[in-house]
């Protein structure tokens, strides 16, 4: 029996997430999260993905490419569990994991074939810029959609009550950008996240953080239950 395989790449992820911290746990918690998955090599082909648009979800297999390297451990801390108790692995959705395949459920806004290029239009991803693609296979309702299924530790979507607030800078800043990227909501939507680690959630006082998307940086205080956006500025 092989036990050892090896794995080409069929495209890779542009998305406008460029840094693991803030993006959402799991695919659709931000639906405003575009991104592109485009075909590369021989797959970048129309015949690859021929009626896939006739489909509204694909599921988009890929490789944990940023912490690929970073080992794992048959025991892991879920978030959800405020980082304390532990879990197998195998229970939970985490990145470290043996052979790092990860895979979301997203959103297919449309495939456009410009300029030779096959890429798929994407909504709601958890997925990190340059992913690299191993599969991807049509969403199925049918056998996929399971509404009497059990998630234990996991069975509710992440509730969260955090508020959002922009400076004046900052909705001038969104002002000004495309508004196809819809930047007030996605921010306001990643914020509600609370995409702080759990150790940081109980701390008392205002707490500044930064992230990017897209091009922007965008820094914010965080006050109990509130985020507010102090500044966005071009990378
Ligand atoms: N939906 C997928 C799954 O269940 O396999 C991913 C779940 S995993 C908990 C989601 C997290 O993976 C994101 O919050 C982000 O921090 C991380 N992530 C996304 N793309 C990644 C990549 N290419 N390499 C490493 N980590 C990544």
């Amino acid at each position: 029996m092989t036990t050892s395989f090896a794995i080409d790449a069929i495209g890779h992820i542009r998305s406008p997430y460029k840094q693991k911290f803030a993006i959402p746990r799991q695919p659709r918690l931000v639906d405003t999260a575009r991104a592109q998955l485009v075909l590369t090599g021989e797959f970048n082909h129309e015949e690859f993905v021929r009626g896939i648009e006739e489909f509204t979800h694909i599921w988009v297999l890929f490789r944990f490419h940023e912490t690929a390297d970073k080992g794992y451990s048959a025991l892991v801390r879920p978030p959800r569990l405020g980082g304390n108790a532990r879990k197998g692995v195998f229970a939970t959705r985490a990145t470290f994991r043996p052979n790092a395949i990860g895979m979301s459920a997203v959103e297919l806004l449309g495939v456009d074939y410009a300029n030779g290029q096959v890429t798929l239009q994407l909504g709601g991803v958890d997925l990190l810029d340059g992913t690299p693609v191993l599969d991807i296979k049509p969403y199925l309702p049918y056998s996929d959609a399971l509404p009497d299924a059990s998630a234990g530790f996991a069975d509710t979507r992440p509730q969260t009550q955090m508020t959002v607030s922009f400076s004046e800078q900052a909705l001038t800043f969104i002002a000004k950008v495309d508004p196809a990227l819809q930047l007030q909501t996605f921010i306001t939507q990643v914020l509600q996240q609370d995409p702080r680690p759990a150790y940081k959630k109980n701390k008392e006082g205002t707490q500044s953080y930064g992230m990017t998307l897209y091009d922007f940086n965008i820094r914010w205080q965080v006050d109990g239950e509130h985020n507010h956006v102090e500044q966005i500025s071009p990378l």
